[in-house]
């Protein structure tokens, strides 16, 4: 059995913090479609230049472009003891291709990280993200007010200067339009999920370390097994693998 894994939630609820430690302490590889596409953008590639407007305005990337991306990256050898999701799917057509990606791949375990959108507002005008490699401030347990001087999460990053930058869709007039399109997109699709046995919810307002130790406890519940299993469960498949 792998360990897959979905983040849902709306912008700011703290799913990418969560996927990245979660990802890192069970040994299988966070799969951001944010990240990706602002990769792409900072690197000025094609797929680049084709979303940077659309992500700016706070809209969401074509359905078919999207899914080709997580489909050709779910189906490298890391993610095939597991993985977890952040920021895909996002509409009822994401969710089905997915589906269709992991039918043969075990239970999806789908997790939604619930947080009140003015909460949302506040923390997302706050966040900032390194702008030479992208990693997020608070996935080093930072707020953005008091940050460490440098990154540190490259080589490069370490060697140059500060580089903490707001997202160019952080603002609050594009956060509102993202939390719009998540409320009429996004929320009806959890509702897809809701139903499933590998469904589960998690309250949002509690701390960083609550939330993770939340986290684990769902996902284990959800696979019937103790938490301390989880990291076996890779360990086996990745075994079985090689
Ligand atoms: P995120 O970092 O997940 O908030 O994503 C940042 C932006 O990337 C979104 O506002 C969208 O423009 C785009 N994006 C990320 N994931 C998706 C997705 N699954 N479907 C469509 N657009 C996406």
């Amino acid at each position: 059995m792998a360990l897959n894994l979905v983040m849902l939630g709306p912008p700011g609820a703290g799913k990418g913090t969560q996927a990245e430690r979660f990802a890192r302490e069970h040994g299988i590889p966070k799969v951001s479609t944010g990240d990706i596409l602002r990769e792409a953008v900072h690197s000025g590639s094609e797929l680049g230049r084709a979303v940077k407007t659309v992500m700016e305005r706070g809209e969401l990337v074509g359905d078919e472009l999207i899914i080709g991306i997580v489909r050709e990256r779910l189906t490298r050898p890391d993610a095939m003891a597991g993985f977890v999701l952040d920021g895909f799917p996002r509409t009822a057509a994401q969710a089905k291709a997915l589906d269709e990606i992991t039918a043969t791949r075990g239970p999806v375990i789908c997790v939604e990280i619930q947080v009140p959108d003015e909460e949302l507002v506040r923390r997302v005008r706050g966040r900032r993200v390194c702008d030479d490699c992208g990693a997020n401030a608070d996935a080093f347990g930072h707020k953005a007010d008091e940050l460490p001087e440098l990154c540190q999460n490259t080589e490069r990053c370490r060697s140059i200067g500060p580089k903490w930058v707001a997202r160019s869709d952080d603002s609050e007039s594009v956060v509102r339009e993202r939390l719009k399109i998540y409320w009429r997109d996004t929320r009806p699709m959890i509702e897809y999920y809701s139903a499933r046995p590998t469904f589960r919810v998690i309250d949002g307002l509690q701390s960083p370390e609550q939330v993770r130790e939340a986290l684990v406890a769902a996902v284990a519940s959800a696979l019937g097994m103790p938490a301390s299993q989880l990291r076996t469960l890779v360990a086996k498949k990745l075994g079985a693998q090689a």
